[in-house]
């Protein structure tokens, strides 16, 4: 078991770490004192060809969430195309509000596309770590390479962030998180919700939200990652609570809409992205918008996905429950043709976005695996296939709806990205799973899922049995934590497992389990390593 070590990172191997890190990241601040304010680092993302989104939290003590005073606090801020700062193209004020933990949100606009800017915060004498971030290509343009870092599922309790470390290494153009940045309970094993314990340490109000994002943030190596590129951001159910459903969570609690807007408003906090369309209110996160769509000139467009906030309840839930379950396919609830994964909004959405699109690549960043996974042993007769009902396969009729979409808009190299199961896979996603890849049963998109940077998955003898059960997935890597890079170009793009040693370990090494390439034009994964 891994808890006390990460107490131990912070309490007591904190300056050790700072060095470690300061060492290999010239940039970090390298001055701390227990007044320091910038604890949580800073990010940048939602990344346009013109402007960018830079974001910090004033706290000082990341285990103390409340060690600030009420009083709004005057930021400056300098963005520049040099780390030295000598060349600052833009600057400013922006005042941190106690209503939003002292977070800020700078949009910065009038950049120039396709380039590196630096930036930093100042508040009274105290600098900002140092960030680095970009610009998107314009419109037109068709850059060459562009490589980007697919991450998502960093429990806490399971391990140390090394993988962010190595995601920082790689000097991404981008880091995609594809949602449980936060985990609102700690160590499932102790705090399960059918225990005696009840709750735990699970985050219920505002407050608590707020205190397990310092928590998460204050780790140097999550830190190092937003240091060395914008993120796009989505989430998964973590962020709020286990498999929850639009309105719904798996007690069926009464108050799950108010617990809902306290993590939505927590999640905009902590990220660096923008309100469109502004909420209501000044202060209401009930229906906090967060699919977006970021292009990267000509060569890729990013569709970020929300299949949590706006979906249909599971099918076929258990009596007086919410969240998931395995259903088998007598469950006929699952394949109404009604059912929606991401709401009809976003579907409509989406469906005009590959109607426009002109990007060579066109990636889904999404939470969850799209292909079809039944469970294993495989059942004796069709009917006792089994499914797991929180997923695409509890939404089948809104998965099919999506990939005729890619076909009817005839999308260029529709590429799948997902995250939530833990586990590597490469994938073909075809219109019917049920049949062999054919004329009229094409290879629609490729899929490549990560694993996680921390939590833990199922022992990889399932996982071999779940990929030769289900043929369209082409491998599967449970056993490993990790990240997926992925480098595109005109011709081709090229997907990295990447996978730490040793999770438990913070100085964990990194190596690369498999890779593929897909061609331009041709959908699917060709293994090359
Ligand atoms: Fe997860
Ligand atoms: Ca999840």
């Amino acid at each position: 078991m891994i808890p006390d070590r990460r107490c131990f990172l912070l309490q007591t191997g904190r300056l050790l770490s700072l060095a470690a890190l300061a060492a290999a990241y010239p940039g970090a601040a390298l001055a701390r004192t227990s007044a320091y304010p910038f604890g949580l680092g800073v990010a940048s993302g939602s990344p346009r060809a013109n402007s960018v989104v830079l974001w910090t939290r004033i706290l000082s003590d990341p285990l103390n969430a409340e060690s600030v005073k009420e009083a709004p606090l005057l930021l400056r801020w300098e963005i520049a195309e040099d780390e030295a700062f000598k060349r600052i193209v833009a600057d400013g004020a922006t005042t941190a509000l106690h209503e939003l933990a002292h977070s800020v949100h700078v949009d910065v606009s009038g950049l120039r596309p396709d380039r590196w800017y630096w930036y930093r915060f100042m508040l009274g004498d105290a600098v900002s770590p140092i960030g680095r971030t970009r610009t998107t290509p314009a419109a037109d343009a068709l850059p060459t390479r562009m490589r980007f870092a697919v991450a998502s599922c960093q429990h806490w309790d399971f391990g140390h962030y090394a993988a962010h470390r190595h995601i920082a290494a790689e000097a991404p153009d981008l880091v995609a998180f594809l949602g449980d940045y936060i985990y609102e309970r700690g160590r499932y094993d102790l705090q399960h919700p059918d225990s005696p314990s009840g709750r735990g340490d699970e985050t219920i109000t505002l407050k608590d939200y707020r205190a397990r994002y310092a928590q998460y943030k204050s780790d140097l190596h999550l830190q190092a990652a937003h240091h060395a590129a914008p993120w796009i951001v989505t989430w998964d159910d973590h962020e709020v609570a286990n498999d929850y459903a639009n309105d719904r969570d798996e007690r069926l609690d009464d108050n799950f809409m108010a617990r809902r807007a306290a993590a939505y408003q927590a999640f905009y906090e902590h990220m660096p992205i923008r309100l469109t369309p502004r909420p209501a209110g000044a202060h209401d996160f009930t229906g906090l918008r967060i699919y977006d769509c970021v292009k990267w000139g000509r060569l890729a467009q990013f569709h970020l996905l929300d299949n949590r906030q706006y979906r249909d309840y599971q099918a076929c839930q258990r009596p007086g429950r919410g969240g998931s379950n395995i259903v088998t396919a007598r469950c006929s609830d699952r394949l109404a043709p009604t059912r929606s994964l991401l709401g009809p909004d976003q579907e409509s959405w989406l469906a005009n976005e590959f109607a426009r699109s002109k990007a060579r690549w066109n990636l889904l960043a999404q939470q969850t695996l799209m292909a079809q996974s039944m469970s294993v042993p495989p059942a004796q007769s069709r009917d006792e296939d089994r499914f797991w009902n929180d997923g695409w396969d509890g939404y089948p009729a809104s998965r099919d709806r999506l990939l005729n979409n890619m076909t009817k808009h005839r999308l260029a190299n529709p590429m799948v990205l997902s995250g939530d199961v833990h586990t590597f896979y490469a994938a073909d996603l075809r219109q019917d799973f049920s049949r062999p890849v054919s004329d009229d049963n094409p290879i629609v998109a490729t899929e490549f899922c990560g694993t996680s940077i921390t939590s833990r998955s199922r022992a990889q003898s399932i996982t071999d049995q779940i990929v030769a059960n289900n043929p369209h997935l082409h491998y599967g890597r449970s056993d490993r934590r990790g990240f997926m890079m992925m480098d595109m170009t005109p011709v081709s793009s090229t997907a990295r497992f990447q996978a730490l040693d040793d999770v438990a370990r913070e100085d964990s090494g990194v190596s690369t389990l498999a890779s593929f390439l897909v061609e331009n034009g041709r959908t699917g994964a060709i293994r090359t390593g």
